[in-house]
């Protein structure tokens, strides 16, 4: 896959020819439709290939209504290309994966990390599922729209980017407790990349590297199959805030998430081993849990109990409970070295947050007191990715670490 950073239009005319496509299908909404669409138009316009426009309403979603807006006013296409953002890049990865079509992508705003992707995030039944679809073969960047696009946009893509701080710390944590398979290289590419943002945060080639930075995290989780590098515990907490219609962009609530997340990384630093090994004797109450699960997930608390009950029982196996303790201690440093190293730069990200206006209390993005106090013992259930929660809810220590906030 290339990414273009020069010259987009011309770039994206060689490709064009270069490949003997001879009709395009536009796909866009109205807000890009200025911005960059027309841009696209006047190149393809120089030559003869005959294109198409599909444009969406700027509020739409990837849902069924959408993808059935593509295939009625589909013709003969050789090529789709995305015009947009985080919507239009999904209706157009999937609607182009079904007609065995390749797509190239014009992102305008660096406010996800999914331009990258081989799979689409959609909206079925009213739920958002992930789907297979397919990675664009080019992914043409106009710096000046990315620069240009709206604020909240931006800040949405680095609250997403900033998350990938405490992914990684994650999949650390769960590769050293429980073997999980983890690529260091790949690893070590997403950390250069959001710390390179970070650091170049109100430099000029801020907004480049942010870009960068998110296509970079995309690419990493198609190496490796799977969304580990880029998504863990701040995620599970923006999707439980998300199933409560917390209604702002997904990398607000990530990049929020990600800052108390980190605080339970800090706590576990200073936990003693004699604390750890105290937790042995820890029981989860389940019928609490449950309680709990019936408050949290309202219309679907069957499902979710029924998914984790197993899980949820297996932490109270006291051969199980052991044996994880037994690695804590014994890997107690290297566990804290890790997190060291990550939240070394927890200073840096408070400014950086403060310079950009990024939320950072939960009561800022309309969460109340109720939801984000029980979001951290529900979490742990959105999905069975081992995290530092579900760390915290195995010791029985995540409401010592919720007071504290
Ligand atoms: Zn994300």
């Amino acid at each position: 896959m290339e990414i273009i950073w020069q010259e987009p239009y011309e770039s994206f005319l060689r490709f064009i020819n270069k490949n003997g496509y001879k009709s395009l299908l536009i796909i866009c909404d109205k807000n890009t439709l200025d911005v960059c669409v027309n841009k696209v138009r006047e190149a393809v316009e120089k030559t003869n290939i005959k294109y198409k426009i599909v444009c969406f309403e700027p509020d739409c979603v990837a849902d069924e209504y959408s993808l059935g807006r593509i295939l009625f006013e589909i013709e003969q296409t050789d090529i789709f290309v995305g015009v947009g953002s985080g919507t239009i890049s999904d209706i157009t990865r999937y609607t182009a994966y079904k007609f065995k079509t390749p797509f190239v992508l014009f992102p305008t705003a660096a406010s996800m990390d999914g331009f990258a992707s081989s799979v689409a995030a959609l909206t079925i039944n009213g739920l958002k599922t992930t789907v297979l679809a397919s990675s664009p073969a080019a992914i043409f960047v106009d710096m000046e729209v990315i620069v240009n696009s709206p604020e909240i946009l931006k800040k949405a893509g680095f609250g997403d980017l900033m998350g990938k701080i405490t992914a990684l710390l994650d999949w650390q944590l769960s590769h050293i407790i429980f073997d999980e398979m983890i690529d260091l290289e790949v690893l070590q590419i997403v950390k250069d990349t959001y710390l390179k943002t970070l650091k170049s945060v109100g430099e000029n080639h801020f907004y480049k590297n942010l870009l960068e930075g998110l296509i970079t995290s995309g690419l990493m989780m198609s190496r490796v199959n799977s969304s580990r590098p880029a998504s863990g515990s701040e995620h599970h907490l923006s999707h439980f805030w998300e199933y409560h219609k917390v209604k702002t962009y997904h990398g607000m609530k990530v990049g929020l998430a990600t800052l108390y997340v980190l605080r339970f990384y800090e706590h576990f630093l200073n936990l003693d081993k004699s604390r750890i090994i105290e937790r042995k004797e820890y029981k989860v109450d389940t019928k609490a849990w449950e309680d709990m699960i019936k408050r949290g997930f309202q219309p679907t608390f069957e499902s979710i109990i029924k998914q984790n009950i197993g899980r949820v029982n297996k932490l109270n196996d006291k051969e199980f409970r052991s044996n994880v303790i037994n690695r804590l201690v014994e890997k107690k440093e290297s566990i804290d070295d890790l997190i060291r190293d990550a939240i070394g730069v927890y200073g840096e990200l408070v400014d950086a947050y403060k310079k950009l206006k990024i939320p950072m209390n939960y009561w800022e993005i309309g969460i109340d007191e109720n939801l984000f106090k029980m979001s951290f013992m529900c979490a742990p259930n959105i999905r069975e990715r081992f995290t530092i929660l579900h760390l915290y809810e195995f010791l029985g220590l995540t409401d010592e670490v919720v007071q504290s906030f």
